[in-house]
């Protein structure tokens, strides 16, 4: 049993025009086999949390931590993370160019086992789930997202969470870009991902589209750079149907 544990997080960036503050004491936690989906407007600072976890040099803890079973992920390198079993996806994926999906895939799972997979069987593994998510095999030759459709940088990322097996899985907008085809295909993988390894999840988004395939037991809905209100699956459906209209005016 895995728990994060985020403890009233206070986040500023730098905006070229000095330091502003984005997150304004956020309390959540997470813990291994749950699903949690952060809803809330634009600009309610919902990347900014992702990209705090991430440890983006631009994002500045000003108070607060990350608690991944007690050791705060915050203080963590980006290797540290990872093999501490924690995976982020951000809305925006950079591109890397010269190096390929395949050795891409083979350094991150170096990174989080802490050793070089076995090479015949890391294929095998690696084809195997490249077809789960009906991405052609020529595809783990060509250079990270550097041309990719939307569609196939959410593929690329949600495949890294059945090849990497991590305990925590944070995922920025996962649904954004995606048609109903690539929509239900990388579903599917979160779903997989969750059920194979007891994964936590915490899935960031606008939309309620993706919690049809993605059931959340808890949803929590983010204004101005905190937890709003917080509640069950019923509380997406609320959103779909009203929008977020009523916290913005309170
Ligand atoms: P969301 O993901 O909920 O749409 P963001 O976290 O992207 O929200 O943004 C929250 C607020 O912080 C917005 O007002 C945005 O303009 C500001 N912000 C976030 N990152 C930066 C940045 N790197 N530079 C300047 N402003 C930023
Ligand atoms: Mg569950
Ligand atoms: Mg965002």
């Amino acid at each position: 049993m895995t728990t994060l544990e985020i403890k009233d997080l206070h986040v500023s960036v730098e905006t070229g025009e000095g330091m502003k503050q984005i997150l304004k004491g956020v309390n959540l936690t997470i813990k291994s086999g749950e699903i949690h989906a952060i809803m809330g407007p634009n600009g309610s600072g919902k990347s900014t949390l992702a990209y705090a976890l991430a440890g983006h040099p631009k994002y500045i803890i000003d108070s607060g931590e990350a608690l991944l079973d007690g050791e705060n992920i915050l203080e963590m390198s980006a290797d540290e993370r990872a093999r501490a079993g924690v995976f982020l996806a951000m809305q925006y994926p950079v591109e890397v160019a010269g190096v390929t999906v395949s050795n891409f895939l083979r350094t991150a799972k170096t990174a989080v086992d802490g050793e070089a997979p076995k090479l015949r069987s890391w294929v095998k593994e690696v084809r195997e789930a490249m077809d789960n998510f009906r991405m052609d095999n020529a595809f783990a030759e060509r250079d990270v997202n550097v041309g990719f459709s939307g569609g196939e940088k959410k593929r690329l990322e949600i495949l890294q969470l059945e090849l990497l097996k991590p305990k925590m899985a944070i995922l920025d907008e996962t649904d954004s870009g995606l048609d109903v085809d690539a929509l239900r295909i990388v579903s599917e993988g979160v779903n997989r991902a969750h059920q194979a390894n007891d994964m936590g999840v915490l899935l960031i988004t606008h939309y309620t589209r993706i919690l049809r395939y993605i059931k959340p037991d808890f949803v929590h809905v983010f204004v101005a750079g905190k937890i709003a209100d917080q509640g069950g699956p019923e509380l997406a459906d609320r959103l779909e149907a009203e929008g977020y209209d009523r916290y913005l005016n309170a």
